[in-house]
């Protein structure tokens, strides 16, 4: 059996009156990539930013890598990676500049050259991040939650807004970080994306988990139930002829 390394108990967030999140469980296991998924407004968030200690919550329990949410948040902060707004990178600094200064907030000796080169980004060291493509960001922004070596990354919709070159080249980065031993949890509404990259799904609407499986075993369990798509599927979809005709190599290099 693999290892719990988040685990997640009866957990309620209210709002006010508002009941966001209501009563979820689930485990994590270590080096799976777990993903969230969900419409807005299902708590998505709101759980993810009380698992990383950023928000408080109504009731339940929470472990993270054996460290009890309530009793050792700051323990659980040194181990978690989470993922910066690109907005908040200050636009007038280069990227070595930023991940020292990042380093500094983490107080990590940290080793820019080796970071940027995990995300494929060692030509643009000395660029300034507002001179970034989106795809380019994006790595970057990967890159910082690496700063402090943690054993769980959370990363929050991270191919929003990418060409679907640039999706794939962050599925190959993604899984380059778990294949390395760490966790990774993420939110994304690209469902080809949580098919192709999570080992298991969590569904949630309405502030409650309605199904948690793999994707196989979600698409299996449809289909057994008598469920059949209402046209002949083809062998392509729109998104195999876009990349068959415009081919896999990144155009923001
Ligand atoms: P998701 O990430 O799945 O889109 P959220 O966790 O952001 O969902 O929000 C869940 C629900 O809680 C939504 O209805 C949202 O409006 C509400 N909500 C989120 N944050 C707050 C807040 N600070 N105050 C009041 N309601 C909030």
């Amino acid at each position: 059996m693999p290892e719990v390394i988040i685990s997640v108990k009866d957990l309620v967030k209210n709002y006010g009156e508002f009941n966001a999140v209501k009563s979820i469980s689930f485990d994590v296991y270590e080096g799976e990539i777990f993903g969230l998924l969900g419409p807005n407004g299902a708590g998505k968030s709101t759980t993810l930013e009380i698992i990383e200690t950023l928000r408080s919550k109504t009731s339940g329990q929470v472990t993270v890598n054996g460290f009890d949410l309530d009793k050792e948040p700051e323990q659980i902060k040194k181990i978690i990676g989470v993922q910066l707004q690109t907005s908040g990178f200050y636009p007038g600094l280069n990227l070595v500049e930023l991940i020292h200064l990042f380093g500094g907030l983490y107080n990590q000796d940290v080793q820019p050259m080796e970071l940027l080169k995990k995300v494929n980004l060692s030509d643009k060291a000395k660029n300034k991040s507002k001179e970034l493509s989106g795809g380019q960001k994006q790595r970057f922004s990967i890159a910082t939650t690496l700063i402090n070596n943690p054993k769980i990354v959370f990363l929050d919709e991270p191919t929003t807004g990418l060409d679907p070159q640039a999706r794939r080249n962050l599925w190959d980065l993604i899984k380059e970080i778990r294949d390395n031993g760490t966790t990774v949890i993420l939110t994304t509404h690209y469902m080809d994306e949580a098919e192709q990259l999570c080992d298991r799904i969590a569904i949630m609407d309405e502030g409650r988990i309605i199904k948690l499986d793999s994707p196989d075993k979600m698409i299996d369990d449809l289909v057994e139930s008598g469920f059949e798509r209402p046209k002949q599927v083809k062998a392509a979809n729109l998104e195999d002829v876009f990349i068959h005709l415009t081919g896999r190599g990144m155009r923001d290099e």
